[in-house]
């Protein structure tokens, strides 16, 4: 098989497995314990919060556990508009993951304005944009670092500078960028990030939500005093560790891993260049490394990601599908993509544990059903 659906979900990483084991077997004491057996839970945590700190430029006190990416965007969300304040507009992006979407839907049934901006042709966020419509009962931006449909890396740095203008607090869903790209919560100068350990070959369910120093933000979960009283409940002790453990790998890997998946791209590209293959490659030129969201003229991307899952290959399509309607994603529509290449669209997610034969194969495969 060749698994090239990573922006989906990621291998479990082997060290991380290791780190996770004894803490479902021998070490299952409650880190809220006193008692010397829960310590060895306890002290774990603790150094898991500062790797994933360490990781990404925060101060251990300024990461919280999560269930994933889903939860830490409602979180961010959700918790700021519940605040209460005067200031009470949140801004996000027409290309937001649901997560995102969904909570902000949310929170505007609840009454709390809403705006959606619009992106480029390249699926970007211009800080031009968000300038104009930010107002002083601006509460909360939310901009994607990276999307997951069409890799586009967002002007972060810029975007929040643009929000801090204003007194608003700046969120950004990173979950398709922590442990792929260098990133440094201090030099972006964000309020908030969220991730999710099995994008970067971590476990599932579970992630964590950076929170800056100060920024206020409302509790998710109430309940028992985990997570500075935040966030309720008995922690997954095994999952964060596992997690931190995934973090710390990839981070020491990540430039290395960067360089492999840019050849592998141009392996792919230049493949279907030569084979004279009418084709659109969405997202921005700097887009998330590996991943290839390529747009087939005339084409049905449903029916590519069969042929290839014939061929034992795994990929996803531009498009969510129920059994009775396929549906255009809101992303691809976002970007303006011409009607006859939309249908024809396929996501190539390149990860750490594929080689250059997998890319090889990928393009040759393609060749062949195109
Ligand atoms: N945000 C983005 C950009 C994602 O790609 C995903 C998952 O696909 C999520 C949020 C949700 O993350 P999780 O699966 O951990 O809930």
């Amino acid at each position: 098989m060749v698994y090239a659906d990573n922006a989906a979900t990621t291998k479990l990483d082997k060290n991380a497995f290791e780190a996770m084991i004894p803490f479902l077997t021998e070490d299952y004491g409650n880190a809220s314990q006193p008692y010397s057996f829960s310590r060895r839970a306890k002290n774990a945590l603790k150094e898991a919060r500062n790797t994933i700190a360490n990781c990404i430029g925060a101060s251990f006190e300024e990461i919280f556990f999560t269930s994933g990416g889903t939860e830490s965007d409602n979180w961010a969300i959700k918790g700021s508009a519940f605040l209460n304040d005067e200031k009470n507009t949140t801004i996000t992006s027409i290309i937001e993951h649901h997560a995102v979407l969904r909570s902000c839907a949310f929170i505007e049934s609840l009454g709390h304005p809403v705006a959606y901006l619009p992106v480029t042709g390249e699926g970007i966020v211009t800080p031009q944009s968000l300038k104009s419509i930010m107002t002083d009962c601006t509460s909360l931006v939310s901009i994607m670092f990276a999307n997951n449909e069409i890799g586009s890396i967002q002007p972060i740095k810029e975007l929040t500078q643009v929000a801090h203008d204003y007194g608003a607090v700046f969120h950004t869903d990173a979950v398709q960028a922590v442990g792929h790209i260098p990133i440094n919560v201090s030099d972006l100068g964000v309020d908030m990030l969220s991730a999710s350990a099995h994008k970067f070959n971590g476990p599932k369910g579970i992630g964590f939500l950076y929170i800056k120093k100060g920024t206020a933000l409302s509790p998710y979960q109430n309940g028992g005093a985990q997570e500075m009283g935040l966030r309720a409940g008995t922690e997954n002790i095994a999952a964060i560790i596992g997690m931190a453990a995934a973090l710390a790998v990839n981070c020491a890997q990540e430039e290395k891993t960067i360089s492999r998946l840019r050849n592998f791209e141009s392996i792919i590209i230049e493949k279907l260049n030569q084979g004279k293959i009418d084709y659109k490659r969405n997202g921005s030129s700097d887009c998330i490394p590996g991943n290839l969201s390529l747009s087939f003229k005339g084409r049905d991307g449903e029916a590519l990601l069969h042929r290839l899952d014939l061929m034992k290959i795994c990929v996803s399509t531009g498009s969510a599908c129920d059994n009775v309607n396929t549906q255009v994603s809101h992303v691809l529509r976002a970007i303006k993509l011409p009607k006859e290449y939309i249908h024809g669209t396929i996501r190539i997610s390149l990860g750490r544990d594929n080689s250059e034969d997998d890319a090889i194969k990928i393009a040759s495969a393609l060749l062949k059903i195109l």
